[in-house]
This record gives C-alpha cells, structure tokens and sequence, in this order.
C-alpha cells in the first residue's frame, strides 16, 4: 500500500504516523508506547520542542500510556512543536487505545477458555499450561472447534465507536473468521475450521488488516471423539420417590454433561438405566461406607459385582469401552460417621459413583462430568497436578483445591462450569 503523505512523522513501533493522522494502538496492561518525532528528512526533532498531550516528553521523544483503551473513539491529540526562525513548526497526530476482548458466545458449541491467572493468597500467580502462548501477551484466551465444523465467539471492541477499525485476521488457512471486518462495538463472529487438526491464532489488527494488535484469540481444532458412558440410578431398595426427585431430569443431566464433553470436542453416547434392588448395604445401616483411600468399600464394589444390566451392556458392546457412573441413594458414611462426599472414580477401573447426599441437581451434574473425567480421560485434580513436585511450565504451583471454582476438574462449583485448554488435549 503506498503512502501518499510526506513531511514531519512519528515514529511508533516501527510505523510512521504523519500530521493529522489517527495512529491505533492496542491496550496493554502497565505498559507505554514510545513516540520520536522527526523531518521529513529523517532528522529528529530538535531538543528545544515542547509536546502536548503527553507528560514526560523530552527532545524528540516522549511515551505515551496504553494501559487502559481511550475514552472516546476520537482518541487523544498529541502534538510536538518548535519555534524554527520565528515559525510555529508543528506534528499533530490523535491517538487511540484499542483493547479487543474475546469471549465465550452464549451459543457456542465447542469449549472456550478465557485463559485467566490466579493469584493466590501469598501472592503467587500460577498459571495453566497452555497460558503464555505466542505471542507472549498474558492470557490470551482457547477456543476449540471440531475439524471441518465452525463456532461462535463474541469480540468486544472499547472505546465504543472504534469497531469499523478492527480486523480478524487469521494467521493460517486453517481458520477464517467471519465477518472478518467488525462494525460495532460488540459483534458474534464465527470461526471456521478447516480439515486438519491445528492450531491458530486469530489477531484484531487495529486501523488496517497489518495494523497493530489489539487482541488475540488461539484457536485449536480436534477431530470429534466418541465415548460410550452409562448413568444409572442406584437403589438400594424400591425406587425411592423422595431420592429419585432430588435427581436432574435424565434429558437434562444428558444435554448437560454432554455439552461440556462438547468443548474438548468429545461426544458422549449416554444411556441411562436405573437399578432397583441392588442391596448394595452388606452392613445394613441405611448407608453406604466410603473407604479413605481413592478406592472402593465391598458396598460399593458390589453395586457393581451385581449390575446384571452392566455385564449385558458391556456384551452387546464388546469391542469398545464403556463407563459407568452409578448414582447412589443412601447416604454416605465414613467409619461410622456421616461422610460427605459427592462422587469417586478410581481410574483403574471402568465405573464410578455419584452420591445423592441431598446434593444439589447441578453438584449432581457437575459431579457427573467431574468423575467421568477421571474414569475415561484420566484427568486430574488441578491441585494435585500442579502441585510441587509435579512437572509445570506454569510460573508457580497451583496446590489449593478450589482456586479455579469453574473447572469441572477443580473443587468448587462455580456458576459454569468447563474443561480448560490442557484438558482438550488429553481427550484426542
Ligand atoms: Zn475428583
């Protein structure tokens, strides 16, 4: 593209910004940009200048703060001027801070993940693998997309007004974004995957399709997955109404778990069944006994030991995996006292449990897909994964369990719950 104009021009990154242009930089946080004035000739400014709109300008240059975006859309006048022989010489140019903020779309079909760090109480900031991506920029936030499939995310643009000088770009053909050219202050805009499981970065280029970055969205393609999984209610007895309505719906439960499957871009075959006397309490207090250990009690081993159901399910599936959760009535007991606890899977094997325990629908939910990630992707606790001692590119470790209230795979239920980017690896 060729420039037109001549004659006096900042300097600011490397780009040149002429009298009465509006240069677009990207908000970063704690940060400045540096502006040197100079000739057209390229000599600098001379070091009796005076600068306006700035603090801090000396000779030919001076900074000029992008921590937060500009409060309106026209941006900030910044000037450098000089007395040449009795003449006014003068460099005028407006600056506005862009930030671009991408974010989960309410509609979306596959995973997002906003990337954030967490501060601990000691200060500490740890962060997941997966966090510091290219280009380094903190937190950059995931999304995943099936191979060949598209999905929604939504782009924020500030200061209001700026949105027609922001472009999604795509650094590889593997990903298109669409509508590439944003309009307003906040569009839904689709990513298209194309046919090979890849990685990709999306970039807001500010005022033109090369301009400066304003924000970024990695971007990472699976092929779908299946996995076959089983829910059944277990009681210990007849069903039991009052037990059986602090249950979610099954269609509920299956749309629930299986759309968090979705953003690792896994999907679940689920069937559901319901046991009705499985007389699973050997020692018959009315409750089950949950060991200390990750293991399982005789009770809760024979749940399984006499799920007739199961060994036909696993029959008619010969070839394949299946897992079960079994989601169990009476109250759970740890050496004699009540003991609670919403859910465990032991990884060695192929079934699992969820505990009613006056639990709430969404804990059941949670806890459903929770156990499930032990059992069939072997997924582990943040806590224990990043704990010292635990191999982690992260800045510090992460150690306690509930810092991240929101993964599925923490402790905690937040308000939504979700599988973060190192996770949908371990699922392909
Ligand atoms: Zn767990």
């Amino acid at each position: 593209m060729a420039d037109v104009l001549e004659g006096p021009y900042f300097m600011i990154s490397d780009r040149k910004y002429y009298s009465g242009s509006v240069a677009y930089l990207g908000q970063a946080d704690d940060e400045v940009e540096e502006l040197a004035a100079f000739h057209a000739d390229g000599t600098p400014f001379p070091g009796s200048s005076s600068w306006s709109g700035v603090t801090g300008g000396s000779g030919h240059i001076a900074t000029f703060s992008v921590d937060a975006p500009s409060a309106a859309s026209s941006g900030d006048p910044v000037s450098i001027s000089y007395d040449n022989a009795g003449t006014l010489e003068e460099l005028a140019i407006h600056i506005v801070v862009v930030k671009v903020t991408f974010r989960k779309h309410p509609d979306q079909v596959y995973g997002f993940d906003d990337n954030p760090a967490f501060i601990k109480s000691n200060g500490n900031k740890f962060c997941y693998p997966f966090y510091n991506t290219s280009p380094p920029k903190d937190g950059i936030p995931w999304k995943s997309v099936e191979v060949g499939k598209s999905d929604a995310v939504v782009a924020e643009i500030s200061p209001v007004g700026v949105g027609n000088k922001v472009f999604l770009v795509s650094n590889t053909p593997q990903f298109l974004a669409s509508p590439n050219a944003v309009s307003t202050s906040e569009i839904s805009f689709a990513v298209q995957a194309g046919t090979e499981n890849s990685e990709g970065l999306i970039t807001a280029s500010l005022g033109q399709e090369d301009g400066l970055s304003g924000g970024w969205l990695r971007l990472v393609s699976f092929p779908e997955v299946e996995k076959r999984i089983f829910l059944i209610e277990v009681y210990n007895a007849e069903i039991d109404p009052v037990s059986q309505a602090l249950l979610p719906e099954q269609t509920e439960m299956n749309n629930q778990v299986s759309s968090i499957y979705n953003e690792g871009v896994v999907k679940l075959l689920i069937g559901n069944h319901i046991l009705e006397n499985s007389d699973y309490d050997l020692i018959p207090y009315n409750q089950i006994e949950i060991p200390e250990s990750g293991t399982y009690s005789t009770e809760m081993m024979s749940i399984y030991e006499n799920c007739v159901l199961c060994e036909e399910v696993i029959s008619l599936f010969d070839q394949e995996e299946v897992w079960f959760i079994f989601i169990v009535d009476l109250p759970t007991y740890q050496n004699g006292s009540p003991f609670d606890i919403q859910g465990r899977f032991d990884t060695e094997l192929n079934y699992g449990f969820v505990f009613l325990n006056n639990h709430s629908e969404s804990n059941i939910i949670n806890t459903t897909a929770h156990e499930f990630g032990h059992g069939i992707f072997d997924l582990k606790h943040p806590f224990s994964e990043f704990n010292p001692g635990y191999d982690s590119p992260c800045l510090s470790n992460y150690d306690p369990s509930g810092l991240d209230p929101n993964n599925v795979m923490d402790y905690n239920q937040g308000i939504f719950m979700l599988f973060r980017r190192y996770y949908w690896s371990k699922m392909h």
